[in-house]
């Protein structure tokens, strides 16, 4: 016997492994939607800062190109007060000025430029970035040179790029008067439309008035953008940068989804799979637990006419019974109980034709009241012993139908035994016979014990017994009878039709088409 612990083991063994942390995995990660969402979007905007960040890099390459070209050319050391030098090769650089830097602090009274107010406000900005400029000649000391950008109001858009150059121990301050918007439209330009490509728009625009510099589209440019960063060298001017046609923030929720999405259909499959899983184990277990109790119930059935037939044979056979009624009651009981075997026998038999495909259907002209007199008068006996009160309501008008005589008398007689069988204090059968639509049908109504919807659905299955109530519980069967029947009747295309109540009784009537074409089983 399989204890029934392994059945409910399955559900435990599923749920446990597979879906309840899968389940849990996927709440989680639902609940963590925004901060993935966050994740994304921060790595997506490091991106982006890292674009601008290599733009920056870019016209610092073009600035320290420029400086080097000029130095071929330039000795400052010939020089002792402030150089002023036009540079008509370079278009976007206006000017060069070179003044000496060798004092502690920065000392710009001789610094003189051919513009007065130019000068004027040269000198204010170099006073007011005094520190940076000090910090600059530090970092020349250490041998690297920094450039800073510093924005001057005397005409829109000149700039200058200061820097600390040596000579022979002697540091120069040096200032690049730069046009900032031919800078950007003619050397950064370029670049912006490289690094940008099809993904992405960089547009340069003036901080302080918004005025669109350059693009990465040419002449259009978005109101907004997702990142912004100032041009070291040129502060007042910003590079801004957003993907093309998806926001940011869109392009994070897709992903996010986009995961969230495969995870629960993962969780689907998976529950789907544990289900299946579920289903087949519960099935086989039941099959194994059905198929045990099939043995035991099948070896009591045979074992109880075995031993009743050995008691009154033995007695029989000791030759000491002198009373012949007596002696003849012996002999029906023998044949009774050896009927009630060979009955047994026969559906297990058919079953196991029926189970390996070799059931064989025979057709012949059968009259469905000729089959109801031969059972009812084989079983005139057994019906007197269980007190059984059978009435009979044949129609008169049937005509012979093509069927399997035997088949249809297998399904009475199995139909008649459990309406005896199920049967509590009033044993009363009826069996009809009649005409319904295309077919002729037997019909064995009993007043027994009946059968819940519920079990209805599956008392045709094989094996299956119903043991709830005490009448079903001690009542011995195999559990086949009813899938023979059905087996049986199908066989012949025909149909079963059950009504039952429980503790009222039940009918089953089986149907046989009156025009059957079919030929076997
Ligand atoms: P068995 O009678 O050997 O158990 P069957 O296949 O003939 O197997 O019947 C299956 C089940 O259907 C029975 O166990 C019984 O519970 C129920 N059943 C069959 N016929 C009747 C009936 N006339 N009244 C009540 N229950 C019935």
């Amino acid at each position: 016997m399989i204890k029934k612990r392994f059945i409910i083991k399955p559900w435990l063994i599923v749920g446990m492994l597979l879906v309840i942390p899968t389940s849990l995995f996927t709440a989680i990660e639902l609940l963590k939607l925004n901060d993935q969402e966050e994740v994304i979007e921060s790595i997506y905007t490091k991106q982006l800062e890292s674009v601008l960040y290599s733009i920056n890099q870019y016209s610092d390459d073009i600035a320290n190109n420029w400086i080097n070209i000029l130095y071929k050319d330039i000795h400052p050391a010939d020089y002792e007060s402030t150089l002023e030098q036009p540079l008509n090769n370079f278009p976007q650089l206006e000017s060069f000025i070179l003044h000496p830097l060798d004092s502690v602090s920065l000392n710009l009274d001789d610094f003189r430029i051919s513009n007065d107010t130019l000068r004027q406000e040269i000198i204010s900005q170099l006073q007011t970035n005094s520190n940076e400029i000090a910090q600059l000649k530090r970092y020349m000391k250490s041998g690297y040179r920094k450039i800073i950008g510093i924005d001057l109001e005397y005409r829109q858009h000149l700039s200058m790029l200061v820097f600390v150059s040596e000579q022979e121990n002697h540091y120069y301050l040096n200032i690049l008067l730069v046009n900032a918007q031919r800078f950007i439209s003619e050397a950064l330009s370029p670049r912006l439309q490289m690094v940008a490509g099809d993904d992405l728009i960089i547009v340069v625009r003036h901080s302080k008035t918004n005025e669109l510099i350059a693009s990465s589209l040419l002449n259009e440019a978005p109101d907004e953008v997702i990142k912004e960063q100032a041009i070291w060298l040129l502060p007042d001017y910003k590079l801004g940068i957003l993907p093309v046609g998806i926001s940011i923030e869109q392009l994070a929720r897709d992903r996010a989804r986009q995961n969230i999405g495969l995870l629960i259909l993962v969780d689907l499959l998976l529950i789907a799979g544990a289900w299946l899983f579920y289903r087949n184990v519960k099935r086989e277990l039941h099959l194994a637990k059905v198929k045990s109790d099939f043995v035991s119930n099948v070896s009591h059935e045979i074992r109880t006419p075995l031993a009743l037939i050995s008691m009154y044979a033995e007695t029989l056979q000791l030759g000491r019974l002198k009373d012949e009624s007596k002696r003849l009651k012996y002999y029906d009981i023998i044949y009774r109980e050896t009927q009630r075997l060979s009955g047994i026998v026969n559906n297990i038999l058919n079953f196991s034709r029926i189970e390996s495909g070799r059931q064989k259907l025979s057709f012949g002209q059968v009259a469905l009241n000729e089959v109801v007199d031969e059972v009812l008068t084989n079983y005139h006996y057994h019906f007197n012993e269980k007190g059984c009160k059978v009435t009979q309501n044949l129609s008169p008008e049937l005509e012979p139908i093509k069927a399997d005589k035997q088949a249809i008398t297998e399904c009475l007689i199995n139909l008649v035994d459990n309406g005896i069988k199920y049967s509590g204090d009033i044993k009363e059968l009826t069996i009809s016979t009649g005409r319904k639509g295309k077919y002729q049908f037997i019909e064995v109504k009993d007043k027994g014990i009946g059968i819940s919807p519920k079990e209805q659905k599956y008392i045709f299955d094989k094996f299956y017994r119903v043991t709830k109530g005490a009448l079903a519980h001690h009542a011995k069967g195999s559990g086949l009878g009813l899938s023979i029947v059905m087996h049986l009747v199908k066989g012949h295309n025909g149909q079963i039709e059950l009504e039952s109540e429980e503790h009222a009784g039940s009918s089953f009537r089986i149907l046989f088409p009156i025009n059957n074409q079919t030929t076997k089983a």
